[in-house]
């Protein structure tokens, strides 16, 4: 069949539009941090001297772009505190299991053979998969009722057979953990190591540096915290950072300066090897170097400011007409649930109806200590009228709910689609767009 190229225009233009983004709308997708990202970083990834590059061109032709690598890499070491920083792997969940095989590799150079993990059951899915993955047993340990790590559970559980702990810290309620400098004490005491989950850095940029709260090897989500869009399996990286008696494991190569050359550095017996073809998601790398250079270290701490501002501004609007369940001054993000909204309605129908007022709703059912969770991470990108407008629909829903709970039960009413199976909707997707 053949088809005129206004009608395939009009067809892919008219996709283009029902997909919804952060350059078209509010994204408070707790734990994802959906921020916006500027378009500068992508101008400067886009240059045909990063863009056109070849992984095996001649070092001398690519001083440039391993320059950026290793300048990228001391901004990072410098933000988090740590000695060295590995490139190399493609999203935060890599990095965990890079952070993983690190951890098993020091255990293994020193003789011991340490078979578990602790991950506390606020812990993101990937922390336990990339734990089992990498052939430990992952072992939960209790949060408390103000939502730290509970210290009692941490001390029964934490003996010379467990390799360290996988901690979050602000943690996925978006508290900061107020027992962590105990955590890291009882764990190194036991000779372990603490992992941190560095996916919620944003609430910490500039104020705090992972290294000082005792982390020993953590990974950044370049494509959350700085500056990448994400969302769909697009290119991410998972930096990640160490310690300095940890720096021998990292993964090869390295980027190393000798006088004003740049080289990789491929030594080292001790390193658990490449965890990806060549160097890592390279273009990734450029927009977060061209974001911590155009904004800078105060602009950075900025960021980390007023990502809580905002979030405790929403909270602070919120907390009256929604339940709470751990009442505290929060980080970048904060949880709430549907506990008592009027006639059984839920936090699903919730999220649904957002999409009606034109919101992408909040995450849902995460974390999943918490019945009902709807949790709202604003962003340090967006202004107080987003943030009221936002606010707004949220008061009118749970009206809505108590006035009207069929209209929320059957959103969204505007969107292309109704209330779809999720299950269907994902193993037998639709795509077909209908004018
Ligand atoms: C996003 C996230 C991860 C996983 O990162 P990916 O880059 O999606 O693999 C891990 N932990 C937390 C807390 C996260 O929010």
């Amino acid at each position: 069949m053949n088809l005129s190229e206004p009608l395939v225009i009009r067809h892919f233009t008219g996709l283009s539009r029902l997909n919804f983004g952060v350059d078209n709308g509010f994204y408070p997708l707790g734990s994802c941090t959906m921020k916006y990202n500027p378009k500068v970083c992508e101008e400067m990834a886009r240059l045909e001297g990063f863009s056109l590059l070849h992984p095996l061109q001649p070092l001398q032709s690519v001083q440039g772009a391993l320059r950026l690598m290793y300048e990228l890499e001391k901004m990072l070491c410098e933000i988090c505190g740590f000695a060295r920083f590995s490139l190399q792997p493609a999203a935060g969940a890599h990095g965990e299991l890079t952070g993983m095989m690190i951890v098993q590799a020091y255990f293994k150079k020193k003789g011991e053979s340490r078979t578990k993990v602790l991950v506390p059951d606020l812990a993101h899915g990937t922390n336990p998969a990339s734990v089992s993955m990498c052939g430990f047993e992952a072992v939960e340990v209790k949060s408390d009722s103000s939502g730290n790590t509970d210290l009692e559970d941490l001390r029964a559980k934490m003996d010379e057979n467990v390799a360290g702990i996988m901690i979050t810290n602000p943690n996925t309620l978006g508290l900061f953990d107020q027992n962590i400098a105990d955590v890291c004490r009882i764990v190194h005491e036991k000779g372990g190591l603490v992992y941190g989950d560095g996916a919620n850095m944003n609430a910490l940029l500039g104020i705090c540096k992972p290294k000082d709260l005792g982390i020993d090897v953590m990974h950044l989500n370049l494509h959350k915290t700085f500056s990448t869009p994400h969302g769909g399996g697009g290119p991410g990286s998972g930096p990640v950072g160490v310690v300095e008696k940890l720096v021998q494991f990292l993964p090869l190569p390295l980027v190393e300066k000798n006088g004003d050359k740049y080289a990789f550095e491929f030594g080292g017996e001790n390193s658990i090897g490449k965890m990806r073809s060549f160097y890592g998601n390279f273009g990734v790398m450029v927009k977060a170097f061209t974001y911590l250079r155009a904004i800078g270290s105060d602009g950075l701490k900025q960021v980390a400011e007023n990502a809580v501002l905002n979030a405790n501004y929403l909270l602070s609007r919120l907390r009256k007409h929604y339940h709470l369940p751990f009442d505290r001054v929060c980080m970048h993000e904060f949880v709430l649930s549907d506990k008592g909204f009027p006639n059984n309605v839920t936090t699903n129908d919730i999220a649904k109806r957002l999409l009606d007022y034109g919101f992408h709703p909040p995450m849902v059912y995460f974390p999943l200590i918490v019945k009902g969770a709807i949790m709202i991470e604003p962003t340090e990108t967006e202004s107080k009228e987003t943030l009221d407008r936002f606010a707004d629909a949220m008061v009118k829903i749970k009206e809505e709910a108590a006035e009207n709970p069929e209209l929320v039960k059957t959103s969204p009413h505007s969107m292309p689609v109704r209330r779809l199976d999720a299950v269907k909707a994902a193993r037998q997707p639709d795509l077909r767009w209908k004018e």
